[in-house]
C-alpha cells in the first residue's frame, strides 16, 4: 500500500507540516519582535506569538479528534522563509528599512500558513469532518487578519518612513 493512500492520509500529512511550521514560528517571533524598531510592529509580533501558541493547541485538538498522535514533520518551506528573515536581521540595515523587511518576511510566513490551512480546511470539509474544519477555519481567519494588519502597518507607518528616509539621503 502507498504511504499516502487517501485524502485522510494527506490531511494528517499536511497537518504535521503545519504543526512543525507553527513551532518554528514561535521560535522566530521573539527575535523578530526584538529586531523591530516601531513599537507597533514589536507588539504585533508579540501578539501573534500568543496567537500562534493557541494555534498549536488547536492543532493538537485536531490531532486528538482525528485519533492520531500530535507530531510534527519537518517543514522545509517554513525553515527557508524564516532563514531568509534571519539573514536580513544579521545584515546592516537601516532600522526603518529593517522594519519594512521584517513585515515582508512575516507576510511571506502568513501566506504560507494561509495556503496550508486553506488546503487542510478544504480537505476536512470534503471528508465531512465538520469539527476539524471549523477549528482549521478559525486559524485560517486569524492568519488572514494578521496578514491584513501587517499590510496596514506597512502602508500606514513603516514603508512610508523608510521611503522618506531614503529620499532624504538621496537629496
Ligand atoms: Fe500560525
Ligand atoms: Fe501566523
Amino acid at each position: 500500500m502507498k504511504k499516502l493512500a487517501t485524502l485522510d492520509d494527506l490531511l494528517v500529512h499536511e497537518l504535521q507540516d503545519l504543526y512543525d511550521a507553527e513551532q518554528q514560528i514561535t521560535k522566530a517571533l521573539p527575535a523578530m519582535a526584538t529586531a523591530a524598531s516601531a513599537t507597533e510592529l514589536q507588539s504585533a509580533f508579540r501578539r501573534h506569538l500568543t496567537e500562534t501558541e493557541a494555534q498549536i493547541e488547536r492543532l493538537e485538538e485536531v490531532f486528538t479528534i482525528l485519533g492520531v498522535p500530535a507530531k510534527g514533520r519537518r517543514c522545509d518551506g517554513m525553515a527557508g522563509l524564516l532563514k531568509e528573515g534571519a539573514k536580513m536581521m544579521d545584515e546592516r540595515v537601516e532600522p526603518e528599512v529593517l522594519d519594512a523587511a521584517l513585515i515582508a518576511a512575516a507576510q511571506k510566513v502568513e501566506h504560507y500558513e494561509i495556503a496550508g490551512y486553506g488546503c487542510v480546511a478544504t480537505y476536512a470539509q470534503m471528508l465531512g469532518r465538520t469539527e476539524v474544519h471549523e477549528l482549521l477555519v478559525q486559524t485560517l481567519e486569524e492568519e488572514e487578519i494578521t496578514d491584513q494588519k501587517l499590510s496596514e502597518l506597512a502602508e500606514t507607518l513603516i514603508n512610508v518612513r523608510a521611503g522618506s528616509d531614503v529620499t532624504d539621503r538621496v537629496r
